[in-house]
């Protein structure tokens, strides 16, 4: 297949988080601000005047001092983001935005908040409902209202009113469209585009203001209409990865380089849920909106509810249904409690009570290239390819 044209362009997007886009951002005097989680509702992050730029450790080498604060048990991921912070590389922004949903994720917020690692920044944090009911969505509601909207309106001056909330649902779904447009060509027989190439374009869209991306964006959507892929298939079987967060589609890579097409991708950072546009109507106020949308799409294990945690197996098998896939890969960050329970119990109910065949492996936050990684997809992979073949 030809290259992407705008490949290149997205992948230097990824290579640090202040990038060429944040940057433009700065400059034409939008507020930046840091986000963490899949659970603080991205279009609250990106009202008119500001937009959301979700942490990434690009390049990450030592995480010593990370782990000096943080203790070598806690995930690799929080660890990376704050040496990252304590080396500088967030001064760009004005805030962060932190749930106090993944209990890790917020050590290393406060850790940085304590540190004074950002200057003239503030931190706010919010509580995730574990539910997804009526009681919760009052709660998140409320939540929203006072740690997320009350503080960008007073030290920021943002406009928290319900156009300026529809207004950011707008330019959310024209990126949630297009991605979802690109996530269609994933279900061909043969793909006209790949896992890594997906992975790269989604991942950029949470890390860059979607009003200076969604151009690019389009571009690329525009050339794939008509871009034809390699007669010969360039891989031998089609999996869903599913877990804890992927920001760095190197890993999607690795998986590719065994002989595999990732079609699907249920994972923070991915766009399966999390694209899926927000259907607004007239009736209701924006934010009681917003929030019951993320409450009825959340697939994070942090909803223990029995219905939940059946939902997330069954929407996992429903992806290998809808995108033709062979298999599953789990994969889970070390020393992650959440997906640690997550990754066994749905592990073992895709193979043995749907029949999927299922990798499920724990990894660290750097995985490009990693050799051990690497022979255990190669295993996976021809285990597939046999049952494939009836071998
Ligand atoms: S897995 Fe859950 S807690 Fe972790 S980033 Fe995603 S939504 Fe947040
Ligand atoms: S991988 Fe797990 S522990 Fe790490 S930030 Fe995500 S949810 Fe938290």
């Amino acid at each position: 297949m030809r290259d992407l044209s705008q490949l290149y362009t997205f992948e230097k997007l990824l290579e640090e988080a202040n990038n060429a886009l944040v940057r433009e951002g700065i400059k034409r005097g939008l507020h930046s601000i840091g986000s963490v989680c899949s659970l603080a509702p991205e279009p609250l992050l990106n009202l008119p005047g500001c937009f959301s730029v979700r942490l990434r450790a690009p390049r990450t080498g030592s995480i010593d001092i990370g782990t000096y604060y943080m203790s070598s048990l806690l995930c690799e991921c929080c660890r990376a983001i704050l040496e990252r912070a304590v080396e500088g590389g967030y001064q760009f922004l004005d805030c962060i935005i932190a749930p106090d949903a993944c209990s890790q994720m917020n050590r290393c917020v406060e850790n940085i908040e304590h540190l004074n690692c950002i200057e003239n920044a503030f931190v706010s944090y919010f509580d995730a409902p574990m539910k997804s009911d009526e009681t919760a969505l009052r709660h998140y509601v409320r939540q929203m209202q006072e740690h997320v909207l009350k503080p960008l309106y007073e030290k920021l001056g943002v406009d928290i009113s319900d156009a300026s909330i529809r207004k950011a649902v707008e330019q959310h779904n024209q990126i949630c469209c297009v991605l979802q447009e690109l996530s269609e060509y994933r279900k061909e027989e043969n793909p006209r585009i790949t896992g890594y190439e997906f992975a790269v374009l989604c991942t950029a869209t949470y890390c860059c203001p979607k009003e200076l991306l969604i151009e690019k964006l389009t571009s690329v959507a525009e050339e794939l209409k008509t871009r034809k892929p390699d007669e010969k298939p360039a891989f031998r079987v089609k999996v869903v990865v599913a877990g804890s967060e992927i920001d760095d589609p190197n890993l999607i890579q690795l998986i590719e380089e065994t002989g595999a097409r990732v079609v699907a991708d249920r994972f923070c950072f991915g766009a399966l849920p999390e694209r899926e546009p927000i259907v607004l109507n007239d009736a209701e106020d924006a934010l009681t909106q917003v929030c019951r949308h993320y409450l009825k799409i959340g697939k994070c294990p942090r909803y223990m509810n029995a219905e939940k945690v059946l939902e997330r197996q069954e929407y996992v098998r429903q992806l290998v249904q809808e995108y033709h896939a062979d298999g599953v890969i789990y994969q889970q960050m070390k020393f992650c409690d959440y997906w640690g329970y997550e990754r066994a119990y749905a592990s073992k109910t895709m193979r043995e009570t749907y029949g999927v065949p299922t990798l499920s492996i724990d990894r660290p936050y750097v995985t490009g290239i990693s050799g051990q990684l690497r022979t255990r997809f190669q295993a996976f992979v021809e285990s597939l390819e046999i049952k494939k073949r009836g071998i």
